[in-house]
């Protein structure tokens, strides 16, 4: 479970094209530091639907940057994780679902 009670999806495992699960933990890693260090405040609320929570996730659009962070509840980190793979994969799953549905 996480800590928002809500379990977390394996599709958030972090998954990232062109990068490799090591660098994945390490971008983590530095965050986690950076926030320590006060580099880096976490913000009150989700930064998308602004739900007050102790905890947020930190999504990172790029893993070579770790101080480009979104800190989002976790509907919402979900949701922009399913944007993020639509943009990445949506003429193909277009051309899936019209061979294999025709709509
Ligand atoms: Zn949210």
């Amino acid at each position: 479970m996480d800590p928002n009670g809500v379990t977390t999806a394996r599709f958030m495992d972090g998954f990232q094209p062109g990068f490799s699960k090591a660098e994945m933990h390490r971008t983590r890693d530095q965050t986690r530091r950076a926030i320590k260090r006060g580099e880096l405040i976490q913000s009150k609320g989700c930064e998308l639907c602004g739900w007050e929570l102790k905890r947020l996730h930190k999504h990172h659009p790029r893993y070579d940057q770790h101080l480009n962070v979104l800190f989002l509840c976790v509907p919402c980190h979900v949701s922009v994780s399913v944007e993020e793979r639509r943009l990445r994969h949506g003429a193909r799953m277009a051309d899936l679902r019209r061979a294999n549905f025709g709509y």
